[in-house]
């Protein structure tokens, strides 16, 4: 199984020897030597008389001790055998020399196939939880590593005793190593596991379990494998089951030892369904494809349990991983029925809006979102479920307060069978930029009002409220580029009341004051809306006249001269001079001369035309100096 992303690695018990031993070489020696001779002992024990072993312990342990050993102290292994063999066989059960070197070398063979095997097909790192690990050791390592090593030993014995059946050794032998391998690979396993750095604590807590399950199954094995009227072998499965399903694998190989152990010693002893009319090597043969069979589809039953316990466990901690991540980030994290039901909502949503999680089970989402959006909501809702993918979405929530929140973000479907079964998104809350935005727009208004009454302020006349000089230079601007833009006349009066001076002097400064307000007030009715009144400075005033040709603006002049003559005046009669100049239509676009400074410069000489010809009178520009302008 491919570990998932976030998850960590599988809680699994590695005994892997050769990286980082906790036990001391010599000792390892040593435990293997002893625990070879005791598994000899035990399989000397449980041969039939005349018979050699129904179930041979060591060809397990050598197998373990060798895929548990770096590859270079693979020599210590196969030495401590030779030593374990011939003290067994030669202290113990007075075998001559040969014939126990031969068994060893058989043995030798056999495990150094069988953990070659396991290297070559498995991996390196030998640990036996996974089903693979299972059936490529009851596969290669027990049937074809026993089937290859039963021929060497049936040799040495046919060649070592006398009226040896050499099919019937060889069936023996491969089926006693075959059993020896797949129930006392993974007891040895879980022996050294023990010690190891992390023993099984699911085991300890089970112990009641553990002892009310094997006592059963000791008193069953023996009730049914004890007895010859009740050939009714398989009842033992359902006991193995039961410890495949809720123990793990060495508590299922001690299951099958004892098991093992009672089915051979009861037919060892004339009992039970194994015995009968066939001969001892058919009874054997059948005791041992009974005991084969049953160790090896548990085990395979107790790696697909904890391969599967395992894959839960990893899904499970991968979803609290994932949960825990959602539930500590600050977006706002929610899924939605397509009825409208909030199926979940994260930490930082509940936080928003106000609720606590209890209170989302009974939550539509239109209880959240503002009553003017529930139109939008339904359509944007119904899009996502037919497949369309939302993004920057706003919407405006209310909260369990009343309080009302912007939140933006996106949202798409979820999809199982084919079928929409959800809508998730993802929002922010943007209620506090929101404001920003609002506050920043509303300075930006203030700034720019502010600016144009500034602007207002620094081009008019206090005095008169007509525009002044600055806001008389940038209107010329703009008329003199549309006169030749639209190639229309545009004419300009400059006007100047006559002997101001005097009048101040005589009445006085704010009488002058109220003769200049009244003289603009004049200006401004008589001339046409379109037409632009300024003052230019003290007693003196610029008259744009737009689409004015000369004619057009003389005639003007005039009727402002006569305006002012003819106005009732308190004090004295005032009169003004005036100059005009026109931009005729046709006036070609200058290159480097300012049009606007000509007509000015124009109308201002006209003006003092006018006064050197007496005032109270107007002049135009062309008539003074014959000048086209
Ligand atoms: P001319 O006919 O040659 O134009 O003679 P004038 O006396 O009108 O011309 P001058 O340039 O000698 O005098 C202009 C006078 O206008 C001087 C100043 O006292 C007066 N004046 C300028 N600005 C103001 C103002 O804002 N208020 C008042 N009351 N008088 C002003
Ligand atoms: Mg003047
Ligand atoms: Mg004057």
């Amino acid at each position: 199984m491919h570990p998932p992303l976030l998850s960590p690695a599988p809680k699994i018990v590695n005994l892997n020897l050769r990286q980082g031993s906790y036990l001391p070489t010599a000792v390892r020696a040593s435990v293997f030597g002893l625990l070879y001779v005791l598994g000899a002992e035990l399989g000397h024990f449980l041969s039939f008389p005349d018979h050699f072993a129904t179930f041979w312990p060591p060809s397990g342990i050598y197998l373990i001790a060798l895929l548990l050993t770096e590859r270079r102290l693979w020599p210590v292994v196969v030495l401590v055998a030779m030593c374990a063999n011939l003290t067994s066989d030669i202290m113990f059960h007075g075998q001559q020399l040969w014939v126990s070197l031969g068994f060893w070398m058989t043995n030798s063979a056999e495990a150094l196939f069988g953990a070659w095997l396991m290297h070559r097909f498995v991996s390196n790192s030998f640990t036996l939880t996974s089903l693979k690990e299972v059936i490529h050791l009851t596969s290669l390592a027990a049937v074809i590593s026993s089937a290859l090593g039963a021929v060497f030993g049936a040799t040495v014995i046919s060649l070592a005793f006398q009226n040896v059946d050499f099919g019937t050794t060889w069936r023996i032998w491969c089926v006693s190593d075959v059993l020896g391998v797949i129930i006392f690979a993974p007891f040895t396993t879980t022996l050294i596991s023990l010690g190891g750095p992390a023993s099984g604590e699911r085991q300890h807590s089970r112990f009641g379990e553990a002892t009310f399950v094997f006592s059963l199954l000791i008193m069953l094995s023996q009730f049914v494998l004890g007895n010859q009227i009740h050939p009714y072998a398989f009842l033992i499965y359902p006991m193995l089951i039961w410890i495949a399903l809720q123990f793990e694998m060495g508590t299922l190989s001690l299951a099958n030892l004892v098991l093992t152990f009672i089915a051979i010693w009861n037919t060892k002893q004339g009992r039970g369904p194994f015995v009968g009319d066939d001969s001892i090597a058919d009874q054997v043969l059948l005791l041992q494809s009974f005991l084969s069979v049953s160790a090896a589809s548990s085990m395979v039953l107790a790696a697909v349990v904890a391969e599967r316990r395992r894959t839960t466990e990893a899904v499970q901690e991968n979803e609290d991983r994932y949960r825990d991540l959602l539930e500590n980030i600050n977006d706002l994290v929610h899924s939605v029925s397509p009825e409208g039901q909030i199926l979940y909502a994260n930490r930082a949503w509940r936080l928003a809006i106000g609720y606590q999680e209890q209170d989302l089970k009974q939550l539509s989402i239109f209880e959240l979102i503002h009553p003017h959006e529930h139109s939008t909501y339904r359509d944007k809702h119904r899009r996502i479920l037919s497949g369309e993918r939302v993004d920057h979405w706003e919407s405006r929530l209310v909260t369990k307060s009343g309080q009302i929140i912007i939140v933006e973000g996106s949202c798409n479907c979820r999809i199982e069978n084919g079928k929409a079964v959800a809508t998730r998104s993802i929002f922010r809350d943007i209620t506090k930029r929101r404001e920003h935005e609002r506050e920043l727009e509303s300075s930006r208004k203030q700034l720019v009002e502010a600016n144009s009454r500034l602007l207002l302020l620094a081009t008019t006349d206090s005095l008169t409220s007509l525009q002044n000089r600055r806001g008389f230079e940038s209107r010329m601007v703009e008329e003199v580029e549309r006169a030749q833009r639209y190639d229309s006349s545009l004419s300009l009066l400059m006007l100047d009341i006559d002997h101001f001076k005097q009048f101040n002097d005589t009445f006085g400064h704010p009488a002058g004051d109220e003769i200049l307000k009244r003289v603009s007030a004049i200006l401004e009715q008589t001339v046409r809306a379109s037409d632009f009144v300024s003052r230019f400075g003290g007693e003196e005033f610029a008259i744009i006249l737009p689409n004015a040709d000369e004619a057009t603006a003389t005639l003007l002049a005039e009727r402002l001269r006569e305006a002012i003559y003819r106005e009732h005046w308190k004090d004295r009669r005032i009169t003004a001079s005036i100059g005009v100049a026109t931009l005729t239509a046709g006036f070609p676009i200058g290159d480097d001369c300012n049009d606007g400074t000509m007509l000015l410069k124009a109308a201002d000489e006209a003006l003092y035309f006018s006064k050197q010809k007496g005032r109270n009178r107007s002049h135009h520009a062309k008539a003074l100096r014959h000048i086209e302008v």
